[in-house]
């Protein structure tokens, strides 16, 4: 019964123009308020209701046009038909690595944790800020930019190749299959190669300043990395770890 609108406001001249965010909210005065915010802010905004149509705007347009149609998605978890979870886990699995920013009432830590661990970027609880909401929407969707900056068709380092725009990465010829986390950890670093980075700085650019978790996140994805990567992960060749400092590609 919902028809999903697309409206445009005028393009500013700072960095959120041109944005497309994805509004998924059930809420209609909620969803009205962010519309407004948001548009205020040049963004233009897309809406949807229901799971189901959300999860149809995120899929067709992609294949249609190759490319991912939204810069970020904003997903409220209690949703008619499909859950917002569930909606998040099936794009992670499919590889969409769309950042997203659920915004949920439920607001346990246990909740928090899970909604980032099926691969959300951010989450917000309500009720919320709307200046906080906006603030977050920037952040990502400047985090977003950064790490889509070099777009090129494939990154090569030794027997490594990342495709960006396919998220796909093949290893000595045959292709992985990566996390979303263990995605943006090798794009950043194949796009650094010998670089030092410390665990803090891995954690503020893949899972952002927000996340609740300690460095140890990154610890246990460098070695689920590793096992994908390296030939002999106790003796990596790729992702090597550098004493007192952190972890340094090559
Ligand atoms: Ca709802």
């Amino acid at each position: 019964m919902f028809t999903p609108e697309l409206t445009k406001s005028p393009p500013r001249t700072e960095i959120g123009q041109m944005s497309r965010i994805l509004l998924v909210e059930d809420e209609d005065l909620i969803r009205d308020m962010l519309v407004l915010s948001l548009e205020a802010e040049g963004y233009t905004i897309a809406t949807a209701t229901d799971g189901r149509t959300a999860l149809t705007l995120l899929q067709n347009a992609e294949t249609a046009l190759g490319e991912f149609p939204f810069d970020l998605v904003i997903l409220d978890l209690m949703l008619p038909q499909i859950n917002g979870l569930d909606i998040c886990r099936l794009l992670r699995h499919q590889g969409n690595p769309v950042p997203i920013l659920i915004l949920s009432a439920k607001g346990s830590e246990t909740d928090r944790v899970l909604g980032l661990e099926v691969g959300a970027d951010d989450y917000i609880t309500k009720p919320f800020s709307m200046r906080e909401l906006v603030a977050r929407c920037r952040a990502l969707l400047r985090r977003q930019r950064f790490s889509s900056l070099p777009q090129l068709a494939m990154l090569q380092f030794k027997e490594v190749i990342l495709y960006p725009q396919e998220c796909r990465v093949m290893v000595r010829g045959e292709e992985v299959n990566l996390s979303p986390k263990e995605f943006r950890l090798l794009e950043l670093f194949i796009n650094h190669p010998r670089r030092v980075w410390s665990r803090e700085h891995l954690l503020d650019q893949v899972w952002g300043a927000d996340f609740m978790g300690d460095s140890k996140t990154v610890d246990v994805h460098i070695r689920w990395l590793r096992e994908k990567l390296e030939l002999d992960p106790s003796h990596p060749q790729y992702i090597i770890t550098v004493r007192g400092f952190g972890y340094r590609f090559g």
